[in-house]
């Protein structure tokens, strides 16, 4: 069925339970789609936009009062919306970082973050992971002392994932930035993976910037994302402009240089929003996340040869699932090879597991009913019987 021309209908979210680890937090609400059709249009918020002429002031539709609430909902003090936690990092590492600057990271940095530093020309160093993949305080006291003594300073910034891309697993943020104040080393947190599926509190945690991503998991459009921060650090990275142009004598009022004057103008910004009363309630619910990424976890484990790679118990319902010793042995043998693991899924109705894998692979069962987990871990459970492989009850 096409959606029309050469544009095949999308249904993945409506024909099948899906598990891609990426999509399932960013999934919108009916109310964000509502405001996908009202608001479509390029421009469309600007309909009301009065003096100063930016984003954050509009009244109607409540974009002022929608910027108040994201900083309360992370308690931090200001907040902008970005266009991704991509473009946070990046009006941080520019408002921060000089040629030459070393930056922190850590071994589970997601990539956007060392192109922000990159672009910077930021040298980027990295605090190691535990042989548990985990990121800790005192790794983060050691590689600073480290990169102190290499440089003759104290590194410019850290970034920080509080649950990592690829495990999933949960590292001690504020632990972490305790250590890092203690060397005047301002953190981001990056909330990628929590903002919008959990409760996160800023301040509790000694964040100096908080990063989320809307389409990942706040049930926003992409491109979309929030970063806020403290009033110690507001006048830094949301500095105004103060140019004059020589020919013509302009000015610019107060538009942000970080944030190119305006961020999100359209259906973006009305569909976090749409969706945002949702998602303030919906992270009091994350206990109820956890118990069911948990009965599938479980099931996997009950499967022979199947490793958890992720942190055990989960805190987190994105998890690394290694089954080289189970799905794939399966593969080897198999007509289909490879694929006849994401096939049998398919054939079940589930989705978001990439096509071939049968090694290490993600899921995430963020969003799922408690029945629909039950289902999803009798899935495994059933493939992994159907062909062959034990299964202790
Ligand atoms: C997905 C992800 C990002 C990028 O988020 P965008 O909103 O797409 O820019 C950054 N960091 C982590 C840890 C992620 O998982």
């Amino acid at each position: 069925m096409k959606c029309t021309g050469t544009i095949d209908v999308r249904d993945v979210d409506e024909s099948s339970i899906n598990i891609d680890p990426i999509q399932v937090g960013g999934r919108l609400t009916p109310d964000a789609m509502k405001a996908l059709i009202a608001y479509g249009d390029g421009y469309s918020v600007c309909d009301q936009c009065r003096k100063p002429f930016r984003l954050d002031y509009i009244r109607t539709p409540p974009i002022a009062q929608f910027h108040r609430d994201l900083a309360s909902f992370v308690n931090m003090e200001i907040a902008r919306v970005v266009p991704g936690a991509r473009r946070g990092f990046q009006a941080v590492a520019d408002a921060f970082i000089s040629p030459g600057d070393p930056v922190l990271i850590t071994a589970l940095s997601h990539y956007t973050e060392v192109l922000a530093i990159e672009g910077r020309g930021g040298v980027i160093r990295e605090i190691p992971k535990t042989g548990s993949n985990i990121i800790t305080s005192e790794q983060a006291a050691q590689k600073i002392e480290e990169v102190t003594r290499e440089f003759h300073r104290s590194p410019t910034l850290l970034f920080l994932d509080h649950f990592d891309y690829q495990y999933g697993n949960r590292h001690d943020v504020a632990g972490i930035i305790r250590v890092a104040h203690q060397y005047d080393i301002p953190v981001l947190y990056n909330g990628a993976y929590s903002v919008g599926i959990m409760p996160v509190d800023g301040k509790k945690i000694g964040a100096d910037f908080v990063v989320g991503s809307g389409h990942k998991s706040m049930a926003a459009p992409a491109p979309s994302g929030m970063l806020a921060t403290t009033s110690e650090w507001a006048g830094r990275v949301f500095r105004t402009t103060g140019v004059t142009t020589d020919v013509t004598k302009r000015t610019f009022g107060i538009k942000e240089i970080g944030m190119m004057g305006c961020t999100l103008m359209g259906v973006t910004l009305m569909g976090m929003m749409a969706s945002f009363p949702h998602v303030r309630e919906r992270v009091t619910h994350w206990e109820e996340e956890l118990a069911n990424g948990r009965k599938v976890v479980d099931a996997l484990m009950s499967i022979e040869g199947t490793l958890i790679k992720s942190e055990y118990p989960r805190n987190h319902t994105l998890t690394r699932v290694d089954t080289t010793g189970s799905f794939d042995r399966v593969a080897q043998v198999h007509k289909k090879r490879g694929f006849f693991f994401s096939s049998a899924l398919k054939g079940k109705g589930i989705a978001g597991i990439i096509p071939g894998a049968t090694k290490v692979w993600k899921f995430n069962t963020y969003g799922m009913t408690g029945s629909q987990a039950e289902y999803l871990a009798a899935v495994f459970r059933d493939i992994a019987r159907e062909n062959g492989l034990a299964v202790t009850d």
